[in-house]
C-alpha cells in the first residue's frame, strides 16, 4: 500500500520548520506538518508573557542559512522570533503544508506496509513513509499540584498561556517559580502590580545581560554585507561554545573556569541587592551550570523595591484568597502567576505514543531501559523515524545548532538510502549502544556528574538521576559527526 505522504512532521516550531526545509531539499516534498497550536512558531508562538526575549544572542539564534538582519536588539524580544518563524515558513513554502489545531494522539509502525500510521485526535489517520517528531523539549507546561489550588478565587495564569487582556495594574500578585521564565517576567510584573511576592524554591544563577538595541546603521550593514553578520555569529557561537565546553562539559579538568562564572554571578548579585538576607536567599548552593543559568540586569534589583517580597518558605497549600507556606504564614493575593516550567521527563519523552517494530513502545522503552537515541536522533526498532527532541540531542546552546546538525544527519542518511534504492532505514543496536556508552563516558567529566548538582532540581536530569538531555560534546563535534557517521550504523531496506 502506498502511504498518503512521504513524511509526517509533528510540530511547527523551529525544529519542524528545519525538518520541512531538509525534506524539501531531499526531494521528499509531499509532507504535512501537524501542529497542536493554532499557528506556527512553537515556543515563540505559545510564550507571550511580558519580558519574553531570547537568551542566546540573536545573531546566533537563527538558521545559519537564513540570517535575519532585522533584529532590533542583541537579544531580540519574543515577538521578533515569532515573526522570523513566519518569514522562514513562508519563504520555504511550508505554511501551506502545515495543519494547525491538530493534536497527534499516536503513531504506529505498520510493518506489513513499511510505513507509519499517525492517529489524530478525533480518529483521523494519516499514513507516511517517514515520521519526524519535532515536538520540542519545553512543550508540556507544568502546574504543580498545590493542595487547594482549584479553590483559588482570583486569576491564575501559567506563563505558557498568558492572558494579555488581564490588567495587572493594582493587583496583589504572586509569581511561583524562579527559572529563566520568572527571571524575565518578575521585573515586568513588578512594574504594574501593587504587591508582588515571588515564591522561590531553588535560587538560580543570574549573570549580567549584555544587551542593547542594534542601531539602524548596523542593521543596514548586516543587510547589505551579510558576511559581517556571519562574522558576528561566529564570534558569539565560539564564545558560547567555550563557556559550555570548558565550564560545563570539562568541569573536572577546568574547575576554576566554572568558579569564575559563579563568582561573576555572585558579584552581580552583590552589586544589585542591598539586603544581605535577600542576597543570601538568592544565592544558589549548587554549581554553576547544573541548571540553565540566566541573564538579566533587572531581576535582582526588583527585590529592592518596597512592594516586592521574596518568599522562600515552601508552599503548603493555596486558599481562595492566598498562599499559605509551611510556617503557617498566608500571603494574600488576587493573581497567581505560574512560572513553574515544563514537564519533560514524565510526559514529553515522547510527547505522543509512538509504537515501533515488534510493538515496542518508545516511552516505555526509554523508561524501562535508559533514555537514549543514536546521535540524538534515531532509535533501534523505530524504522524511518527521526526524533528531533531526543535524549542527548540538545547542545545546550542555540537550539539552531542542534536543528542544523540534525538536518545534516538527515541529509547524509537519506542520501545513502536513495543511493541504495531503498526506502526504509533503522539504526543498529550496536551503533546505538556505542553512542550511549560514549555519551555516558563523556558526562563523567561534566559538572552534572563531577560537580555538586544535588540541590539544583535541574530538568537536565531525568527521574533516574541521569543528565540525559544535553549532548556532552561540542557543537562542532556534533556537526562533524552528522556528516561523517558510519553509514553502516544503519540497516537499509525492508525491515522485518
Ligand atoms: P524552569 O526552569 O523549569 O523553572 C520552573 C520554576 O518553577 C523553578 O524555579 C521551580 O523550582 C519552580 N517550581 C516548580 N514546581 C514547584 C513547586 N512545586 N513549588 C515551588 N516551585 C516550583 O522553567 P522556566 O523558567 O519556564 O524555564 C524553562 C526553560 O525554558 C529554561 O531553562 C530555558 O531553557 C527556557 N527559557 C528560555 C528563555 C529564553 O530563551 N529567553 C526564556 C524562558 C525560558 P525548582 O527549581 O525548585 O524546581
Amino acid at each position: 500500500m502506498v502511504p498518503q505522504f512521504d513524511a509526517v512532521v509533528v510540530g511547527a516550531g523551529f525544529g519542524g520548520i528545519g525538518a520541512g526545509i531538509e525534506l524539501d531539499r531531499l526531494g521528499l516534498r509531499d509532507f504535512v506538518i501537524l501542529e497542536r497550536e493554532d499557528d506556527l512558531g512553537g515556543t515563540w508562538h505559545v510564550n507571550r508573557y511580558p519580558g519574553l526575549a531570547v537568551d542566546i544572542a540573536s545573531v546566533t539564534y537563527s538558521y545559519s542559512f537564513e540570517p535575519n538582519p532585522h533584529w532590533t536588539r542583541l537579544f531580540a524580544p519574543g515577538a521578533e522570533l515569532k515573526k522570523y518563524a513566519e518569514h522562514v515558513a513562508d519563504k520555504y513554502d511550508l505554511r501551506g503544508r502545515m495543519r494547525f489545531s491538530t493534536v497527534v494522539d499516536g503513531a504506529r509502525w505498520d510493518a506489513e506496509n513499511q510505513h507509519w500510521v499517525v492517529t489524530i485526535a478525533g480518529g483521523e489517520t494519516l499514513t507516511a513513509r517517514y515520521l519526524v517528531a519535532a515536538t520540542g523539549f519545553l512543550s508540556q507546561p507544568y502546574t504543580p499540584p498545590f493542595p487547594g489550588i482549584e479553590s483559588f478565587a482570583g486569576k491564575i495564569i501559567h506563563t505558557t498561556d498568558w492572558d494579555a487582556e488581564y490588567d495587572l495594574t493594582g493587583r496583589r500578585a504572586a509569581v511561583i517559580g524562579t527559572g529563566a521564565t520568572a527571571v524575565q517576567l518578575v521585573p515586568e510584573v513588578a512594574k504594574q502590580v501593587d504587591e508582588l511576592t515571588v515564591f522561590q524554591r531553588t535560587p538560580i544563577w543570574v549573570v549580567p545581560k549584555i544587551d542593547a538595541p542594534i542601531p539602524g546603521a548596523v542593521r543596514a550593514v548586516f543587510d547589505k554585507v551579510p558576511l559581517t553578520q556571519k562574522a558576528a555569529r561566529l564570534v558569539n557561537t565560539a564564545m558560547l561554545e567555550a563557556l559550555m565546553v570548558v565550564g560545563v562539559l570539562h568541569y573536572k579538568q577546568a574547575k576554576p573556569f566554572n568558579r569564575v562564572a559563579a563568582a561573576l554571578a555572585k558579584a552581580h548579585l552583590f552589586a544589585q541587592v542591598r539586603d544581605p538576607r535577600t542576597r543570601e536567599q538568592l544565592t544558589p548552593h549548587y554549581d554553576f551550570g547544573c541548571k540553565r543559568p540566566t541573564f538579566s540586569n533587572t531581576y535582582f534589583t526588583t527585590f529592592n523595591q518596597p512592594h516586592v517580597r521574596l518568599e522562600t518558605n515552601s508552599i503548603d497549600h493555596v486558599e481562595p484568597d492566598g498562599i499559605v507556606t509551611a510556617d503557617g504564614h498566608k500571603t494574600e493575593i488576587d493573581t497567581l502567576l505560574l512560572a513553574t516550567g515544563f514537564n519533560l521527563w514524565d510526559v514529553n519523552f515522547p510527547a505522543f505514543e509512538i509504537v515501533g517494530r515488534d510493538g515496542v513502545n518508545l516511552g516505555k522503552f526509554w523508561r524501562d531501559n535508559r533514555f537514549q537515541a543514536y546521535e540524538g536522533i534515531t532509535v533501534p526498532k523505530f524504522p524511518n523515524f527521526l526524533c528531533l527532541n531526543s535524549p542527548y540531542s540538545y547542545s545546550g546552546l542555540s537550539y539552531f545548532t542542534t536543528i542544523e546538525a540534525q538536518m545534516k544527519h538527515m541529509g547524509r542518511l537519506f542520501a545513502e538510502l536513495f543511493r541504495r534504492g531503498e526506502r526504509t532505514f533503522e539504526v543498529t543496536d550496536a551503533a546505538n549502544a556505542q553512542f550511549l556508552d560514549r555519551m555516558t563516558d563523556r558526562l563523567g567529566s561534566s559538572v552534572f556528574y563531577g560537580g555538586d548538582c544535588s540541590t539544583a532540581r535541574s530538568y537536565y536530569f531525568n527521574q533516574h538521576g541521569e543528565a540525559a538531555l544535553l549532548r556532552p560534546t561540542s557543537t562542532a563535534a556534533a556537526h562533524r559527526e552528522a556528516v561523517t557517521f558510519p553509514l553502516d550504523d544503519y540497516t537499509y531496506g525492508p525491515v522485518t
